[in-house]
């Protein structure tokens, strides 16, 4: 059966069971909730921004707006990915709707595109490239404490790539800038789609060459190289950076 992700920003609707799993309700059980266009979200669910005062009094009692991202721990992995797409193309459909060069009404094309009926510009959704490193020493990892972190843990050296810029190019430039240290050895370790807004996160490794830590104090707090046994609080179990430091911990 189709399911049907409805958002107001980023909370969602979703189903809560007594065990405290949660999962998306069908199309059929959100018949005449009054939504914005539909969008892709996966061959078997589809997306529609609300608004939640119209909502709310017309759901079943199991149905509750959720904030998406704690909804990793009690959703399936499977469905967990659906409603990340389906923020993402909510999102962009939102704002999509008018040509950014004439200011007129786009229209929907067959695939996840918009297009302007008068210049043709078409509008297809944005992903914001970002790469994430782990810089190694020996048997030490990199780990930074940034200003913007809420809690107390550390993660990795992050950034968003820039217009003309390779990944390694980005990774490079990033660690040099949040850090001060020449990396080497940079290679490709996985990517994880992270939809917060609407980001590819891109890890790599890379192997310190040179330098002292000067930290960049408009972003980071801390950063150290950090040994197993000493290390500090981690980030969010979702997060690829968590990935990286455990499959790290793990190794070493
Ligand atoms: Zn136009």
């Amino acid at each position: 059966m189709k399911k049907l992700c409805l958002f107001d920003g980023g909370d969602l609707v979703v189903r809560t069971h007594a065990d405290g799993s949660t999962e998306l309700p069908t199309a059929d059980e959100l018949q005449g909730i009054p939504t914005a266009e539909k969008v892709f979200a996966a061959a078997d669910a589809e997306a529609a921004a609300v608004v939640r005062s119209e909502v709310e009094p017309l759901l079943a009692p199991d149905l509750q707006f959720q904030p998406l991202r704690p909804l990793f721990l009690t959703m399936s992995a499977e469905q967990f990915a659906v409603a990340c797409k389906a923020r993402q193309m909510v999102q962009w459909e939102t704002h999509s709707h008018f040509c950014p060069a004439c200011g007129v009404p786009t229209e929907p094309l067959a695939f996840n595109a918009r297009k302007c009926p008068k210049c043709g510009f078409e509008i297809y959704p944005t992903i914001a490239p970002a790469i994430i490193v782990r810089i190694h020493r020996g048997r030490e990892l990199l780990m930074v404490r940034a200003l913007n972190f809420r809690g107390n843990h550390y993660g990795l050296v992050a950034g968003f790539v820039e217009t003309g810029e390779t990944l390694e190019e980005c990774v490079a430039r990033e660690v040099m800038e949040e850090t001060g240290l020449k990396i080497k050895n940079i290679r490709y370790y996985g990517s994880q789609s992270w939809p917060f807004p609407s980001s590819l996160m891109i890890g790599f490794d890379a192997d310190y060459e040179s330098g002292e830590i000067h930290l960049q104090k408009e972003e980071l707090a801390d950063g150290r190289f950090f040994t197993p046994e000493d290390m500090p609080e981690p980030p969010a179990p979702m997060s690829i950076a968590r990935r990286m430091i455990d499959e790290w911990r793990g190794t070493v």
